[in-house]
């Protein structure tokens, strides 16, 4: 199913000899025989991951290069999937940047399913607490990527440790893949990679915090700019150029006016409506000069049954005698899983919320580009969304019991 894996090296990624040391007494027992993780091993397993740096050096400035990149966190991970006897695979998608995967095979090997949490955290810039610090207070761990999304990593592997000691599950045929995947904060890179690759599986689950709510819709983003050219004179003549800033006041114009209205009108049963904004405008380069480019950067957040490239299209065509350019940033489908799928429901059912088990969400993650290649997909986990990418990130360290014990009931039950 994996084609073209390999095995990376290097001095950046932490000893063998470190890994997993806070978890060594689990360990210690061997795979099969060894008692569920408890809470504290959980807990302790966060603590490691929260401390080891794993920036996406494409975010922010404000980081040190040297806590940016996903490669030690995934040497780390590697090191526990091996110690549950999984094999192991790194696709490297840019230098010191892998995704790391491990595969659990079950006997009968007929189905199979991804749990996907991404390795990257955005950027530490402004943080108020030690971002690598893992503290614990106030039954709160605090820490870059506490919520976003280690503490819903832990749960996963927790459930995952916790499911392959059970007999029955190693002997059904739910094959899992732990997908531990780059790059998710600066373009959804990793799964995009894993996805080109041919990876496929019946079901997955990207990791990320949704208070342990199922969530089977959210927008997708669509972002892109637009260009208008003119022709640069003298400011002190401007009727003999043409200004770029003036062929783009009418756009502006109109996104932000019947554009946004008329999006309004169309909302989304789950979702709401779908919404726009201009994040940038930059045009000319001096008081006395006709500029001749100006730029927008639109930020535009989809529902189901929007098609992105109409969408840039459309607005292209609707002014046809300006000439405008487009061009394309970054491209995350909005997802619309099916409630009604069977692994969707074994989830809802695992959490005990009843009618509130399923959600929709206004942000966009990883699992709209595992449906975008076919693979029904959910986001679930522990923490708040209201916490991700904030000064002082933590997670409530119940939560995240809490989801470790509904991924692993889920795993049981889905393999049962
Ligand atoms: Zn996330």
């Amino acid at each position: 199913m994996l084609r073209g894996g390999m095995f990376i090296h290097g001095t950046n990624f932490i000893r063998q000899s470190e890994c997993c040391q806070a978890l060594a007494d689990f360990f210690r027992a061997g795979v099969v025989q060894y008692p569920a993780m408890n809470d504290d091993q959980l807990t302790r397993l966060l603590q490691d991951l929260v401390r080891i740096p794993s920036v996406n050096p494409h975010g922010d400035p404000g980081t040190d290069p040297a806590n940016t990149g996903e490669g030690r966190l995934a040497e780390y991970l590697a090191e526990f999937f091996r110690k549950l006897a999984l094999d192991v695979e790194f696709h490297e998608v840019e230098p010191g940047r892998p995704t790391v995967i491990g595969k659990f095979a079950s006997r009968g090997g007929k189905r199979s399913l991804a749990l996907g949490p991404h390795t990257d955290t955005v950027s530490v810039a402004g943080m108020t607490i030690d971002p690598f610090g893992g503290e614990i207070r106030d039954g709160r761990l605090w820490g870059r990527g506490a919520t976003d999304t280690k503490g819903p990593m832990a749960s996963l592997l927790a459930a995952l440790a916790n499911a392959v000691r059970s007999k029955t599950f190693r002997e059904g045929d739910l094959d899992v893949y732990f997908t531990a995947l780059m790059g998710e904060e600066s373009g959804n890179d990793g799964v995009r990679d894993l996805m080109q690759r041919g990876f496929r599986v019946d079901f997955a689950i990207a990791g990320e915090p949704t208070d342990c709510q199922v969530v089977t819709a959210h927008k997708g983003a669509l972002w892109f700019k637009l260009h208008t050219r003119g022709q640069s004179v003298h400011g002190s003549m401007p009727e003999r150029g043409v200004s770029a800033i003036g062929k783009m006041a009418p756009v502006v114009a109109h996104i932000l006016g019947p554009y946004t209205e008329q999006l309004r009108e169309r909302p989304d049963a789950v979702l709401g409506a779908p919404t726009v904004n201009i994040g940038v405008i930059e045009g000319g380069s001096q008081t006395n000069i006709v500029p001749n480019h100006c730029l927008i950067e639109v930020d535009r957040r989809t529902v189901p049954g929007e098609d992105h490239r109409q969408i840039m299209a459309d607005l292209v065509a609707t002014f046809p005698e300006l000439g405008l350019e487009s061009e394309l940033v970054r491209d995350c489908p909005s997802l619309d899983t099916d409630p009604a799928n069977p692994y969707v429901r074994e989830l809802a059912a695992a959490t005990g919320l009843g009618d509130r088990a399923c959600a929709g969400a206004p942000w966009f993650c990883d699992a709209g580009i595992f449906s975008q290649f076919g693979v029904p997909a959910v986001a679930f986990g522990p923490g708040s969304v209201a916490q991700a990418h904030t000064a002082d990130e933590f997670i409530d360290l119940a939560e995240v019991y809490r989801g470790a014990r509904i991924a692993e009931q889920f795993l049981l039950n889905s393999a049962g």
